[in-house]
Parts: structure tokens; C-alpha cells; sequence
């Protein structure tokens, strides 16, 4: 690590959005130093391969609507074996930040006296548009981008729904399956027309990614297609030309 790891002490680290090619150098430092690793759910197969055998290995599952490990269990877990002298890595999908409730975690560890490190880590929104052959801002269509998840409805409902709804809007909506007809009613009340492009981009970055291209009018329906982890695009149709370029650019 550029920076040190040192026995005790936490590292939050972000896995990118599932193919260990788009972990950072440093994420993988970490991993491979780390004495425990305390896991979310959605870490992919490839980079479980990554822990080494030596690292205990904690299961902290978490997810929307379904069952998942208490908060506080999660913090006490990380806590005890950083006391016990351990490195630990707190492995988490994507970037850490980003829907990651990284700020409960670094709260329990600063009133615990933890130090700790964040290492950032690919969103899934960026692999996801990289796939679509798109980028997430573009010269004159659009300089903003919303990140957004339909799973805490509250959030949801204080969205600038109008914005969102003008020409050229690219909004990136996580854990939004369950919400999309409620997206749809927002966005179409705001005037956003039915034909608006809206692609969702299911296991980004993993062998079974699939993307799903659809219109405002087919979100709904289209979403009850996908039975991964993914990612609706709002805004974004996968560029035309893609389908032209080499099928496989790899190394
Ligand atoms: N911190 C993560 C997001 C965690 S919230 C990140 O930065 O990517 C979990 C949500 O992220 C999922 O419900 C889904 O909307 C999205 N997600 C995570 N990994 C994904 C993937 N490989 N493909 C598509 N969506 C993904």
C-alpha cells in the first residue's frame, strides 16, 4: 500500500463492481495483507479467489429488503479483531462511498478509537456506462450526473424529479429494481417522454452482465427481468456503434 497498513487498524476498501481486472493495485494490496476480511454480499467469486487462506474471513452480508447482518454486529466484528492487533480489510462493493454506509462504520470506529483508511473503488454506474459504449457527462447534453437509490423511499421522494425529467438528464439509480414503477410515475408526471432511453445494466462487469435497453414506458416491466444486482441508467441507451467494434478488447 502506498500507504501504510498497519497491524490494528481498518481498511475500507472498495472491490469495484465485481471483475478483479477493475480493482485498484491498492485494493489488492490491502486484500492480500489482510488478516481478516469482513465481506458484503455482493463481493464476486473472482475476487473471493483474491483472499488469501491465511485470512479469516466474515461474512457481513447485507441486503435491500432481505435478510441481512445487524450494523452493529458488523462494527462490533471489525472492532474486536482490530484490537486483537489484526489488519482488517472491510471489503465492500463498488466504491466504498457510494451507498456503502461507510459513515455509520467510520463513526463506530472513531468512537472505538480505530484507525482507519478509506481505498476507493469503481462504482457500478461507471462500469455499467462503459458498457453501454457511453459516458456519464457529455458536452451539451449533460454536465450533471444524479446518483440516487430507490431503496430508501424517503430519499426518494425529495428528488428533483424535474430536473431529472428535461431532455438529457443522466441519473445512475441503485437498488432501484423494486422501485421503477415509482420512478416511472415520477418521472412521467414531470413530463419526461415515454420514448426517454433508460437501460439496465444487470451483474456489470461479472461473466453474466446482461444489459437490458428500455424506454420509460418499458422500465417497469423490463426491471422484473433482472434477478442480479443492477444498475438503471436513466438518460443512456447503449451507443449504436457498439455493436461494430472488435466483440472482445482483451489483453
Ligand atoms: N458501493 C456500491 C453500491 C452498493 S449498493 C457501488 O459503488 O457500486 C448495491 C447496489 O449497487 C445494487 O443494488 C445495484 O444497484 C448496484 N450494483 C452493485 N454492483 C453491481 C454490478 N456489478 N452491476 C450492476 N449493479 C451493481
Amino acid at each position: 500500500m502506498t500507504t501504510s497498513f498497519a497491524p490494528g487498524t481498518i481498511a475500507l476498501v472498495g472491490a469495484g463492481p465485481g471483475d478483479p481486472d477493475l480493482l485498484t493495485l491498492r485494493a489488492l494490496r490491502a486484500i492480500r495483507s489482510a488478516d481478516v476480511i469482513v465481506l458484503d454480499r455482493l463481493i464476486g467469486q473472482g475476487i473471493l479467489d483474491l483472499i488469501p487462506d491465511t485470512a479469516q474471513r466474515i461474512d457481513a452480508g447485507k441486503e435491500g429488503f432481505g435478510p441481512s447482518t445487524p450494523q452493529a454486529q458488523i462494527h462490533a466484528a471489525m472492532i474486536g479483531a482490530a484490537r486483537d492487533g489484526a489488519r482488517v480489510v472491510r471489503l465492500k462493493s463498488g466504491d466504498p462511498g457510494i451507498f456503502g454506509r461507510l459513515e455509520e462504520e467510520l463513526d463506530a470506529l472513531d468512537a472505538a478509537g480505530i484507525a482507519w483508511q478509506i481505498v476507493p473503488g469503481l462504482t457500478a454506474a461507471s462500469a455499467a456506462a462503459a458498457t453501454l459504449g457511453q459516458p456519464l457527462t457529455a458536452r451539451g447534453r449533460n454536465g450533471a450526473l444524479t446518483i440516487l437509490t430507490g431503496h430508501d423511499v424517503q430519499g426518494f421522494a425529495d428528488q428533483d424529479w424535474r430536473g431529472l425529467a428535461r431532455p438529457g438528464a443522466v441519473a445512475a439509480i441503485y437498488m432501484g429494481k423494486a422501485a421503477s414503477r415509482y420512478l416511472q410515475g415520477r418521472l412521467m408526471m414531470h413530463g419526461a417522454p415515454p420514448d426517454t432511453p433508460v437501460t439496465l445494466v444487470e451483474n456489470a462487469s461479472r461473466p453474466d452482465q446482461r444489459i437490458h435497453a428500455a424506454t420509460l414506458a418499458t422500465l417497469p416491466a423490463t426491471a422484473q427481468l433482472c434477478s442480479g444486482p443492477a444498475v438503471i441508467l436513466w438518460g443512456l441507451a447503449p451507443r449504436a456503434a457498439l455493436s461494430a467494434l472488435p466483440a472482445a478488447l482483451e489483453a
